[in-house]
């Protein structure tokens, strides 16, 4: 393929780059484009032909999928062919490597209940030993995870398709550590956006003709509601109350909330999982700073990272002692958090607990948590595995799934009996399971691939697609989208949870009012 870039003044007067990538587009022999139905999520290729007469049959759709079959077709389990191909590109730190690489072999599950065995192959570049080094990311042939530094949440997923097909022919995935980073500003960013989630383009028209009652500005400061109302006034009113639907330009795929669902094909529009991740390990600090002091038993008190800011670190310490006072604290935990408080000995009627030894090596008990980047791995590792897993399945061909979180109750996520994974699709955009103050702590993040996920897989690369959807109607095969979120369906919405969303609110709201005890 052949890059090329310029800069151009856009109408607002800055210079821009432009970035084309052209490529001779070959067509796979033997591969049939697969019809695309409304039940299950795929991007779609889709085209219109005048040459027919009936407006029904002028429409083609096809769901975006890679050319995968069976090398074997007679086995009931087989290699495929060609598998796909992800190269770890070398920028992607060692320490989260294993994390990103168990994320894209998550799918294989999905892969191998049809019969393909391994269908992706993760190979890692890396500049110590030159391995793949002569592979360039930007070239059509090779897929890639790349990684980068910045201080927002992002990850996408973009793939390039064959227009008349669907046939993926390249994908490349970007990952950054923002979301690892900044969850201290995160809050202040996303809020607003929470606060109007689940509003539809005609609600947020009411809201412009009305805008007295529109959550961001009661939920703003007093003495900045005049001023923001103002404003409003001067902005006009805007089509659909300025909804991001009405707002797509579709001349450059990616780049706005609802690409593609104006035009003819949507190839992916733009991802906004890192961000909620980045939200949950906000919410990551304020769940272990309680379990370190509620009720709960904790057979592994978490370790407190070393890099926090000083004065969480401060509050931490501040409530420890208080809890150590107490006679709150377990054996466990006095090891844990020993050389951070000190000795501080129980007061009151409760019999001392504690030992009188001084802190230190006693049991010389080894830390079984690493930390990476100020995280314990155990938490940070299956929260970028679930995260890859999400970005690896849009260059699958899938879309969001909305309704996914919906299917299991919070009792039934922390049992223990649960056989599958929290929720039926990594594709949604799941809240971290913290069951603070509940019964038992299942998984914290999906830890493979989802029920909905294998049966998407089954029909965009199984052989009897027809047959999948005879299933649609099972609970956990629910499908909706980016679109449907601010449709009827209560249960179909970013960033809820479990089949009764009240009760995960209540775990939140529950570690919010401790915390401010
Ligand atoms: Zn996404």
């Amino acid at each position: 393929n052949t890059e090329i870039a310029f800069e151009a003044p856009v109408s607002s007067g800055q210079l821009v780059t432009f970035h084309y990538s052209l490529s001779n587009l070959a067509k796979s022999p033997g591969y049939s484009p697969r019809e695309a139905d409304d039940r299950v999520g795929y991007f779609v290729t889709s085209y219109k032909d005048l040459g027919q007469f009936g407006v029904e049959e002028q429409y083609t759709r096809y769901i975006n999928r890679w050319h995968l079959e069976k090398a074997d077709p007679k086995r009931r389990l087989s290699p495929p062919k060609e598998p796909i191909v992800f190269y770890i590109d070398h920028t992607v730190p060692v320490r989260y490597r294993r994390f990103v690489r168990q994320g894209i072999e998550y799918w294989n599950k999905a892969f191998e209940e049809i019969g393909i065995l391994n269908a992706i192959e993760v190979r890692y570049q890396d500049s110590t030993t030159g391995a793949h080094m002569d592979k360039d990311p930007e070239d059509v042939r090779y897929n890639f995870i790349r990684w980068l530094s910045n201080d927002i949440s992002t990850a996408i997923g973009p793939s390039r398709v064959h227009p008349e097909t669907g046939e993926i022919l390249d994908a490349d995935i970007v990952l950054t550590d923002g979301w690892i980073r900044v969850y201290w500003n995160e809050s202040h960013n996303l809020f607003p956006d929470l606060a109007m989630e689940g509003y539809g383009p005609e609600t947020l028209a009411w809201f412009d003709r009305h805008p007295e009652w529109d959550p961001r500005i009661l939920l703003a400061s007093p003495s900045e509601r005049d001023h923001m109302l103002q404003q409003r006034h001067l902005q006009g009113i805007r089509a659909y109350g300025g909804h991001p639907a009405a707002m797509v330009d579709s001349t450059m795929y990616g780049d706005d909330e609802y690409d593609g669902l104006v035009d003819l094909s949507q190839h992916n529009g733009c991802c906004m999982a890192a961000q909620g991740k980045g939200m949950e390990l906000a919410m990551m600090r304020m769940h272990f700073e309680m379990l370190g002091l509620g009720d709960t038993e904790v057979s592994e008190p978490p370790a407190i990272p070393d890099d926090l800011p000083p004065e969480l670190k401060e509050m931490i310490k501040k409530r420890l002692e208080e809890a150590a006072k107490e006679g709150k604290l377990n054996p466990e935990m006095m090891e844990q958090y020993g050389s951070l408080i000190g000795n501080v000995e129980p007061e009151g009627d409760d019999e001392p607990e504690t030992t009188e030894e001084p802190k230190g090596d006693k049991g010389a008990k080894e830390d079984p948590s690493d930390l990476i980047d100020g995280v314990p791995d155990w938490f940070i590792g299956p929260a970028l595995a679930d995260l890859t897993c999400h970005e690896v399945g849009h260059t699958l061909g899938l879309r969001h799934n909305f309704k996914a979180s919906s299917v299991y109750t919070l009792d039934e996520m922390n049992s223990g009996d649960l056989k599958t994974p929290i929720t039926s699709s990594v594709m949604d955009y799941n809240p971290t399971n913290f069951n603070y103050g509940g019964e038992g702590q299942g998984d914290y993040f999906m830890t493979s691939v989802g029920e909905y996920d294998k049966w998407a897989i089954a029909y965009g690369y199984g052989d009897d697609h027809k047959k999948q959807l005879e299933r649609c109607t099972e609970p956990a095969l629910q499908f909706q989208t980016d679109e449907d979120t601010w449709g009827p369906d209560p249960f179909s919405r970013r960033y809820d949870f479990t089949a009764n969303p009240i009760d995960y609110a209540n775990t939140r709201m529950r570690l919010v009012h401790d915390l401010r005890e």
